[in-house]
């Protein structure tokens, strides 16, 4: 059986958590580990603040506390995501407005954003699907004009690039993930990106339990204090020095998995041209860190085939979000804006196909020969 996804392991993760144990003797919060990645991201992707968190929900959550979302306010988001990209926002309040993507890049269309604006509008989410960039100078220059937050969820994109900047960087609050899904893991993890450094010293405050307590360590305070909202939001140690030793080796994590990507993409180039089967599409301005590679089938029938026949095959592939706004609390949180033309019929096409650090490339070779297999009858 060929998986689909196996998390990155590089070697080093067990050598650096018995450092922590044995020679830091710190494995709670922000110790030496934490800081080494949080620096690791400000200095590799120019970004003022990197806080590692207990996951990305956590650091959309804090995320949405930063923007002081409340009762009523309305949040634009794409409704093929991840739960958590609107949870966060609605655990404050807030009202969900979806909007469709585009078929392309299966990111939110840039061009219908502002249609859903209303008064009550506080936030946009990008969602920077595949590792691939939503087209985030459109989408900021519609938040200056109308006075809005940007919080990117780059869960799936780091080390992606939009015109050479780091995704996460670029609105006002990026959120990484670490899942073992993810392209670098901690087990569970993520980090906020904090671009306006007058945000800092309360996002601190919020993952702390809405104390003053980083203050206080780093000498700032003689004694910390309930100072504002919050809650535990900062990873164990443990956990921060698993995610260092792949930090370390982001480089070659990431051209192994372009590698892969290519492969793909080159082996199913026939079937692209036939218009048997559509791949992913990168906009000029993109850099894609390899984080997925999909393609996408005539129909929900076909791909349910597709996918049973592969799995017959030993190969195992699997479909993706079924949009938000059908789902049950969708509806009660949400409301989709405009006509959805594209988000339930191209998410009912959507194959994934195994990628992950290592693949074996005679796999890859394998599930290539497989696919024109299939589709050769
Ligand atoms: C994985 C993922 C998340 C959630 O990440 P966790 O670290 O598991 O909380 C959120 N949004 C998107 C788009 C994701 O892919």
């Amino acid at each position: 059986m060929i998986d689909f996804n196996v998390p990155p392991f590089i070697g080093r993760e067990e050598e650096y958590i018995m450092k922590a144990i044995k020679e830091n003797r710190v494995i709670c919060g922000d110790g030496p580990f934490t800081k080494k990645c949080n620096e690791w991201f400000e200095n590799k992707f120019k970004t003022n603040k990197a806080l590692l968190t207990t996951s990305c929900t956590h650091a959309l959550e804090m995320a949405s506390l930063l923007c002081n979302i409340c009762e009523g306010d309305e949040v634009i988001a794409p409704s093929y995501t991840f739960v958590s990209t609107v949870n966060a926002f609605v655990l404050r309040g807030a009202k969900i407005v979806f909007v469709d993507i585009r078929p392309d890049t299966m990111n939110i269309d840039e061009n219908l954003i502002e249609d859903a604006i209303t008064e009550k509008t506080k936030v946009i989410i990008p969602v920077h699907y595949a590792g691939i960039s939503c087209e985030m100078d459109k989408i900021m220059e519609i938040a200056k004009k109308y006075n809005l937050y940007v919080v990117e969820d780059a869960a799936q994109g780091v080390m992606s690039l939009y015109k050479g900047v780091a995704l996460g960087t670029i609105g006002d609050f990026g959120c990484y993930s670490f899942h073992e899904t993810k392209n670098y893991s901690m087990g569970e993890g993520g980090a906020i990106l904090i671009k306006n450094k007058d945000y800092i010293e309360r996002a601190e405050i919020i993952r702390e339990k809405g104390t003053n307590r980083s203050k206080f360590f780093r000498g700032q305070v003689d004694k910390y204090s309930w100072v504002d909202i919050g809650s535990s939001y900062l990873p164990s140690e443990l956990n921060a020095a698993y995610l260092y030793a792949q930090l370390e080796e982001a480089n070659s994590i990431n051209e192994d998995r372009l590698k892969s990507w290519n492969i793909y993409y080159e082996g199913l180039q026939d079937l692209n041209d036939k218009q048997i089967i559509q791949r992913p599409y990168i906009p000029k301005d993109c850099t894609s860190n390899g984080h997925m590679f999909y393609i996408k089938v005539k129909d929900l029938e076909e791909r349910t085939k597709l996918i049973n026949y592969l799995k017959n095959n030993g190969i195992l592939s699997v479909f993706h979000y079924i949009p938000l706004h059908s789902s049950k609390a969708g509806k009660k949180f949400g409301r989709f804006n405009g006509v959805d033309v594209y988000t339930t019929k191209e998410s009912e096409r959507l194959v994934r196909l195994p990628l992950y650090y290592g693949l074996d490339k005679n796999s890859i070779n394998y599930i290539v020969y497989k696919i024109n297999k299939y589709f050769e009858k």
